[in-house]
């Protein structure tokens, strides 16, 4: 296929999107700085996440399988037994995608010794017709122990079109990064053999999507429309049964329904996830309305009855699947980091799309929650399940007591999928309207944008504006420019902040915050401004759930803007955390920040813990329950830290959901969900 029109340069949705509402920002033209929550995340990532991952590729198996499909008078061939599972190669192609978007955030090549041995390791590995998954080329022929021993033979569990996918993103992100094709010659040569098989009417539908969305970039990277109409034919092969059933039904695979009639999210929560990703990346392409239509129902639905307060999806660990309405049971949530990364795709997608305050509201408040917690402080471990609530008594087999976070795992989609993601943050602090060419911010946090006037995304002239912001733990962000921004501003008022409550300065004027209010979500400052000065209301949050998550009643979750809170038991010595009760009407109050954890702010509150010990598993209560209850109940101060840092000071029980002595107010409503 041919490589003609790459635009080159751009983050991991680049390409013209002409269905887009707004617009992605050129590669370089947004840099967080270290001095913000998300370029010290960046910083981090680059310092400790991806050099571990790295190292994790060697010691976990993944380049040895590799290694094993070498000549055998390869000095490099390794002839061991094949180790994890069946798609641990896109472990390796996940990490090359994030330490490509390091270099592109660092500005110069980062791993490159490493990253070009691997891909010289690939190039060697792959087969002529350039298929290359190492676990079916790797099974010995006729060998009863391997599940798949032929290309394309099981596509219900394989994975092929999934580890392609992967590598077709780390080898556009190389491309876009460096300036060097080796490793998306080495994609594109399989992805080109896909698209023949396709057009020759072989009915390719992955088990697990993620292949789609891949297609669709690499359309954006070549301009060559194959792979978009590759990407079609895949998503309208899906939903028709195709996969079969056993030992998981066609929905686990999101095979039941065709994607345009879908009406709800189902199935394998991270499957899902991908699958809505490239839905989207198909509109962003074609503007075919049913698409964006879809997706605009399930997000509807995963983010109303799905979602954790935490931002987690996927609350069954069996099929690791979405549950029923409001079945988000805090301690049993399975909520894969995998999934937190999936949603932000989505939402990044969505927002690309619409244009609307509340996808970007979704992505930061995944990002700052489930998906912040699933790694370490020092970068180096990760949750691969993020549960709501850790009991006093845990059994402690997984990783929530044995030794905290894990290093790596028998199956490590996680690890280098939150590399990735982090990596390539900064791409998602701001867009450009396609109509008007307005620079609208979405994710606040120290950043400079400089937009360059022949970026050619929509109408309005270069500018470049500095953000400076304590946010999360402060609500005030200032915004900068140069010279009078030649191009409208338009700055996120997060779904959780009162307009009535906002202040909106522009070069020392008050504005008032409800009227500057799009239908989309956005304060509009017209072109001309010089500073702008935005102070979001942060006064701490209790958050009450639906009725029918049985499991939260009675409860309160604590947050402030946008950083949800929880309660561990090493800050609640001499009590057991269970027993604990929040006495809301004492209130709340912002407690000091934590630096041996990294944050800017805790939270504080007054509660009693009411011992519980002695009492019977059951008993009989009449109207007058809690007087037997109160004996020995004693007085404390609750202290609340961010769920993005919990369980880095050794093990203990720890919950999100809190019992509380007094019930929100039922009119206490605001604008958004939480
Ligand atoms: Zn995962």
């Amino acid at each position: 296929m041919t490589r003609d029109g790459a635009p080159g340069g751009a983050g991991p949705v680049g390409g013209a999107l002409p269905a887009a509402r707004t617009r992605p920002l050129p590669a370089g033209a947004a840099r967080l700085g270290p001095a913000g929550v998300l370029g010290r995340w960046q910083e981090r990532n680059a310092a400790a996440t991806l050099p571990h991952c790295l190292t994790a590729l060697e010691t976990s198996g993944a380049l040895d399988n590799l290694r094993r499909l070498l000549d055998p008078a390869d000095p490099e061939r390794h002839d061991g037994p094949y180790r994890g599972f069946n798609f641990a190669d896109s472990d390796v192609h996940k990490t090359l995608e994030a330490v490509a978007w390091e270099s592109a955030r660092a500005g110069a090549p980062r791993h490159e010794e490493e990253v070009r041995r691997v891909v010289d390791l690939l190039r060697r590995a792959q087969a002529p017709s350039g298929y290359l998954d190492s676990h079916v080329l790797g099974a010995p022929a006729g060998s009863g122990g391997a599940p798949s021993a032929a290309p394309y033979a099981d596509l219900r569990w394989g994975h092929e079109l999934y580890v392609l996918g992967h590598l077709v993103q780390a080898g556009i992100a190389r491309a876009r990064a460096t300036g060097q094709d080796d490793l998306l010659d080495v994609a594109m040569a399989w992805a080109d053999d896909v698209v023949s098989r396709l057009a020759d009417g072989e009915e390719l539908v992955c088990g697990h999507p993620e292949v789609e969305s891949a297609f669709v970039e690499l359309y954006r990277e070549t301009g060559d429309p194959a792979y978009r109409e590759a990407a079609r034919r895949m998503l309208d092969l899906r939903g028709h049964g195709r996969l079969g059933s056993g030992p998981f039904e066609p929905a686990y695979h999101q095979d039941a329904t065709p994607v345009r009639a879908a009406d709800e999210v189902a199935g394998h929560a991270v499957r899902q996830l991908y699958l809505l990703a490239g839905v989207v990346d198909l509109y962003l392409e074609t503007g075919e309305d049913a698409l964006l239509a879809a997706a605009a129902r399930q997000w509807d639905d995963a983010h109303g009855r799905r979602t954790y307060v935490t931002g987690g999806m996927g609350s069954r660990h069996k099929d690791e699947s979405f549950g029923d309405p409001y079945e988000l049971p805090p301690d049993r949530a399975y909520a894969e980091s995998c999934a937190g990364v999936a949603s932000v795709l989505w939402d990044w997608r969505m927002l690309l799309a619409t244009g609307e305050a509340r996808y970007a509201d979704s992505l930061e408040h995944a990002l700052l929650n489930v998906v912040a917690a699933a790694t370490s402080t020092d970068g180096t471990a990760f949750f691969y399940s993020n549960p709501l609530q850790v009991r006093t008594g845990h059994d402690g087999t997984d990783e929530y007591q044995a030794s905290g976070r894990r290093g790596w795992f028998a199956c490590a989609c996680c690890p280098p999928n939150l590399a990735r993601l982090v990596a390539s943050l900064h791409t998602m602090v701001a867009t450009r309207d396609a109509e008007d060419g307005a620079l609208a911010v979405h994710l606040y946090g120290d950043a400079d944008l400089d937009v360059a006037p022949e970026a050619g995304l929509g109408a309005g002239e270069g500018v470049r504006v500095q953000v400076r912001t304590g946010y999360p733990w402060d609500g005030d962000v200032h915004l900068t420019a140069d010279e009078p921004s030649p191009v409208p501003l338009a700055l996120r008022l997060p779904g959780w902040a009162d307009p009535a409550r906002t202040r909106l300065e522009v070069d020392g004027e008050t504005v008032d915050a409800a009227t500057a209010l799009d239908a989309r979500g956005y304060l509009r400052v017209g072109a001309g401004a010089r500073r702008v000065r935005l102070s979001l209301p942060m006064e701490p949050r209790a958050l009450a759930a639906h009725p029918h998550v049985d499991a939260a009643r009675g409860c309160v979750a604590l947050a402030r803007g946008p950083v949800v809170h929880c309660l561990e038991q090493v800050d609640h010595p001499g009590v057991v955390l269970e027993d604990v009760t929040l006495d809301l009407a004492a209130g709340l109050e912002v407690g000091p920040p934590d630096d041996a954890l990294g944050v800017g702010a805790t939270l504080l509150g007054a509660g009693r813990a009411t011992p519980s010990a002695g009492l019977a598993l059951y008993r009989t209560v009449d109207g007058d329950a809690a007087s037997d209850d109160a004996r020995g109940t004693v007085e404390l101060q609750v202290r609340a830290v961010p769920y993005a840092v919990w369980g880095n000071r050794g093990e203990g029980p720890m919950r999100v959901w809190v019992p509380a002595a007094a019930s929100a107010r039922p009119g206490d409503r605001g604008r958004s969900g939480r």
